[in-house]
């Protein structure tokens, strides 16, 4: 058997690319802004329900994009969580602003609003929730003390693509949400970010920000990057957008086997179950108590390996286990905070539709061969 990667790219025909890229090569406009660029905004928009959606060329430059257009002082704190992918927390930094972590929920695993209280200051301009594998922040209580403080809220939702909490669209939530439409998430177009909005007024200066700050011919206005998408890119985008909702159905159906399949070994906690959430099912996460289950989370996930699965222990390192930001503490409500309890418990499985009823049954060996105490020779 080929190896079991976590994540596997949802990829359209190489007929129906060719169709589109004929008219991209046919035109020239191969990127600034073209046509399909412009499509693909309007199809997300549409899809995701909100007033307003601009693409760029990855998630990270569309978090930098979004920090750039808040305009927040130099040197301002930014409160975010440690159990994200880097690119969050370098997001803020790269932009000379100061990420500030704070502790995140026990049972969510997303910032933890108290922990977001507590680590306010006079320098705090902003928050970053991220709805860590799909699990939604408490983006009320989040909401009321941005109000509060007068901060800005802008949600990491890389992870929550096209995804519903009480039938409100995630991608309305707070100032800005950011997605990341990178190969291994659930929509992807190869390369990509997304910001969208509830306020079309942040779009002018997004735009600005992914383009240098380039206003006209004569005029630039402020401080921008290169974070554009090409028309190559916008192309697979606008495939894949009729496809993701078929291998997301897939996916639901996956985790309802895992489900199944590992609910009879104690020690193994699943991914908190939101009633009221339209998940986008973006991950498969497990936390292994190792005392309860027998077997550490790294034994699981190395006994996994030898049998050509390869299972991604996210998020660790954790953000404060970074040599950039080792110095940095986790503000919490615990002695020791919640997500430096659970880091070493953390596991995602392969969750895609390419996962086969005979991977499923390799795993459950994995894990009954773990749970029993068998050892095998070296
Ligand atoms: C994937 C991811 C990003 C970064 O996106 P890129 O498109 O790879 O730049 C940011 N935040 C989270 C939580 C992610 O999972």
């Amino acid at each position: 058997m080929a190896p079991l990667y976590v994540a596997r790219p949802l990829l359209p025909s190489m007929a129906d690319l060719n169709d589109l890229l004929a008219g991209v090569w046919e035109s020239k406009m191969v990127t600034n802004e073209g046509p399909l660029h412009d499509r693909l905004e309007h199809a997300l928009a549409d899809k995701l329900g909100v007033p307003m959606a601009k693409v760029f060329s990855s998630g990270t430059s569309a978090l930098q994009c979004a920090l750039l257009s808040l305009e927040l002082p130099v040197g301002a704190e930014v409160i975010t969580t440690p159990l994200t992918f880097p690119a969050t927390a370098h997001a803020i930094t790269a932009l000379g602003l100061k990420p500030v972590f704070a502790d995140i929920d026990p049972e969510t695993l997303t910032l933890d609003p108290s922990a977001v209280e507590r680590a306010i200051t006079p320098h705090t301009a902003a928050v970053i929730g991220v709805h860590v594998y799909g699990t939604i922040c408490d983006v009320e209580r989040l909401q009321r003390i941005c109000d509060r403080h007068d901060l800005r809220l802008v949600f990491d939702a890389a992870h929550a693509f096209a995804s519903e909490k009480a039938r409100e669209k995630i991608a309305c939530m707070g100032d800005m949400s950011v997605f990341s439409m990178h190969a291994t998430k659930l929509f992807n177009t190869i390369e990509g970010g997304l910001v969208t909005s509830n306020n079309s007024a942040w779009g002018e200066r997004l735009s600005l920000s992914r383009n240098f700050g380039i206003a006209s011919e004569e005029s630039v206005q402020s401080v921008g990057i290169n974070g554009k998408m090409s028309e190559l890119h916008a192309a697979v985008g606008l495939l894949n957008l009729e496809l993701f909702e078929e291998e997301r159905a897939i996916r639901r159906g996956l985790r309802a086997r895992y489900d199944l399949v590992l609910q009879r070994f104690p020690g193994l906690k699943k991914q908190l179950y939101q009633p009221d959430v339209y998940q986008s099912e973006q991950y498969y996460m497990l936390r292994v108590d190792p005392d309860a289950f027998g077997s550490t989370r790294d034994d699981v996930c190395h006994r996994l390996k030898e049998r050509e699965i390869i299972a991604r222990r996210y998020f660790w390192p954790i953000c404060t286990d970074y040599d950039c930001y080792r110095n940095y503490p986790i503000t919490s409500l615990q002695a020791v905070p919640v997500a430096e309890q659970v880091k070493t418990t953390l596991l995602c499985l392969p969750f895609h539709s390419g996962v086969t009823n005979a991977h499923i049954e390799t795993i459950a060996s994995v894990f009954e061969d773990l749970h029993a105490g068998v050892t095998i020779a070296v």
